[in-house]
């Protein structure tokens, strides 16, 4: 018996033939989420000798008018519709990476805990998951202290969690953070942000430095200062053996807004002109020098490449390769 499988073509030619039958307008191809029981926590790859696993905190959402508030209502909204995103609220992932090089395992930023929102405060039971030991992280390096990159960092006791671990901030996240009084100096709504901010970098006091541009944490990964977002924030850079990645932080924080409109600025940015020029001159970088990027809020697991277009630039995330190790 032959089945008759009519492609689209077909079903095409038979609607214009017959308009009684012509095909609706196709439906908005968007995807949604399952309600429950989905989980991609851990991600490995490499880049030359350097083992790198992306664990997951979890995720948020934040405005997304928001991410572009030198930018009209109207833009964002059809920047989103045009990118099948939410124009309303901006789904964001939080990707943490822990880089193995040589003896050591450098975590990058510490989550938020149990502190800042439901649906964050995973870190711990991912990196678990990936079979990495809290005990074997040598050093934790904070791209800057906002929420859901620091809070994480001390226990229901006040202390630090990897109590074994060096912890590494930019002198001038910290200094800014702890300046004498700043929680009177900012605006009402960031008072809990700078609360925060001081208490967990006082939960590690003991075990901080404060490190500036260009600070080499071990052979191949170095602190870079990339302010903007935070007056003091440092993103990451891992070389070996010719291969080199950025991990951007905040400096890059959407994988199509950042790319595609670098000129728009966040509330949460700091200083607006700052943090475009910072990010303008990542993204040159980047595309010129064909280095792989890793983005704390870019989609799980946040890996990929950047090639100029234009006046702009675009993300080309990397192939997800199944470990059948
Ligand atoms: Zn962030």
């Amino acid at each position: 018996m032959t089945i008759l499988r009519p492609s689209r073509r077909d079903i095409l030619k038979m609607s214009a033939a017959a308009p009684a039958f012509a095909l609706g307008a196709p439906a908005l191809a968007k995807v949604s989420a399952p309600a429950s029981g989905q989980s991609a926590g851990y991600f490995r790859f490499t880049v030359g000798e350097a083992k790198l696993t992306v664990v997951s905190d979890g995720h948020f959402t934040s405005s997304a008018r928001d991410i572009g508030i030198n930018a009209e209502e109207a833009e964002i909204v059809a920047f989103m519709e045009a990118h099948f995103l939410d124009a309303t609220s901006h789904y964001e992932h939080t990707n943490h990476v822990v880089i193995e090089l040589g003896d050591s395992k450098v975590l990058v930023d510490v989550g938020s805990g149990n502190r800042f929102l439901p649906t964050t405060g995973h870190m711990l039971e991912n990196l678990a998951a990936s079979g990495i030991n809290e005990d074997e992280i040598t050093h934790v390096a904070l791209t800057h202290a906002h929420p859901d990159h620091i809070w994480g960092i001390r226990d229901d006791f006040d202390e630090a969690i990897f109590p074994d671990a060096e912890y590494l901030i930019g002198a001038t996240e910290y200094d800014w953070w702890m300046t004498d009084d700043r929680v009177n100096l900012v605006d009402a709504t960031d008072q809990s942000m700078v609360l925060g901010a001081v208490n967990s970098l006082t939960a590690a006091e003991a075990q901080l430095t404060r490190v500036a541009d260009g600070h080499e944490i071990v052979p191949g990964v170095t602190m870079i200062a990339t302010p903007g977002h935070t007056t003091g924030h440092m993103s990451l850079i891992v070389e070996s053996e010719g291969h080199s990645l950025l991990i951007t932080g905040d400096a890059i924080r959407d994988p199509y807004v950042s790319m595609e409109r670098p000129e728009w600025y966040a509330q949460i940015d700091m200083d607006p002109e700052t943090t475009v020029a910072t990010r303008k001159k990542l993204l040159d970088i980047t595309a010129a020098d064909r280095m792989a990027v890793l983005s704390y809020h870019f989609p799980f697991p946040g890996v990929g490449h950047v090639i100029a277009d234009g006046d702009a630039y675009r993300f080309i995330p990397a192939l997800w390769q199944w470990d059948q190790g």
